[in-house]
């Protein structure tokens, strides 16, 4: 009984989802990307396929990776589906309700809908940013998440002063996570009302605070902090060590293990990269 319902649900997303791509779809097809969107967003979609083409030269100069860039040529071009509201998305993308947009990195497509300024000047880039980087750095194996949202996060260039800011003042009043906690904890699963203690980045790791923090601060600072990290291995020792060090934890190696391989001389250890990078943050303007 159970595999006539399921066969049931597979024959109507099936048919659901052909309907969507057969029909109505018009694209606009530009260097790296095809755009395709509904007769009446033809505006938004010119919009897009210029942004998309934008973002993706600077990201991939910023991370090394235009030497590569035949990869998302002609029929590796990435795939930008653009629905004409929020609940055709979540139809076509079956994502949770508070989501607007989201990246395939396997098959290298992008799915949002017609949402003004948010999209073209943060997820676009964000997006774009995941997919560049995953195709970077190879799809065997994972990497932590705060690398992969990191990097994405880093990629929203007109956010980064803001974020900044915002990590500073976190340290400030001492409310940083660990690193340590930052690769235990999978932010996915927690509820916004959960309480949560966690060791807290402070002095050293015999001074480790203890934090109590409510599911979406957590969440929040996790964020916050990905991003934080990613830009001050970034514009400290650069994108091509930045990489390196990507790939060694995609194989599973530690974190010891990827900064010694990839930071030989400057970063042997945890305890360093939380002391630099809690500097750095402190120093900045
Ligand atoms: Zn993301």
């Amino acid at each position: 009984m159970k595999i006539i319902i399921y066969l049931t649900i597979a024959i109507f997303l099936l048919f659901g989802s052909l309907s969507y791509s057969q029909s109505q779809w018009e694209q606009i097809r530009t260097e790296h990307f095809i755009v395709y969107f509904y007769t009446d967003n033809q505006e938004f979609a010119e919009s897009v396929s210029v942004a998309a083409e934008e973002y993706y030269d600077t990201v991939a100069v910023e991370l090394g990776y235009v030497r590569y860039s035949n990869f998302w040529k002609w029929d590796k071009r990435v795939k930008i589906y653009i629905y004409p509201d929020h609940n055709a998305y979540l139809l076509a993308s079956h994502q949770q309700s508070w989501s607007h947009g989201m990246a395939n990195y396997t098959q290298k497509y992008i799915m949002s809908y017609v949402w003004g300024h948010d999209f073209l000047d943060r997820l676009l880039v964000h997006e774009i940013t995941h997919l560049i980087f995953r195709d970077f750095v190879g799809f065997k194996g994972e990497v932590p998440l705060w690398l992969d949202e990191g990097i994405a996060q880093w990629g929203e260039k007109n956010a980064r002063v803001l974020r900044t800011d915002m990590v500073k003042k976190l340290a400030i009043s001492k409310r940083l996570l660990s690193l340590d906690a930052m690769m235990q904890i999978d932010v996915r699963s927690v509820q916004n009302d959960n309480k949560v203690k966690v060791t807290g980045l402070y002095e050293d790791r015999k001074n480790r605070l203890i934090l109590q923090l409510r599911g979406d601060e957590l969440v929040n600072t996790y964020y916050l902090q990905a991003f934080s990290l990613v830009s001050f291995l970034m514009n400290r020792f650069g994108a091509e060590d930045f990489i390196v060090f990507s790939r060694q934890l995609r194989d599973g190696k530690t974190i010891t293990e990827a900064l010694q391989f990839a930071y030989p001389t400057q970063i042997r250890s945890i305890d360093q990269l939380e002391g630099k990078w809690r500097e750095h943050i402190l120093t900045q303007d």
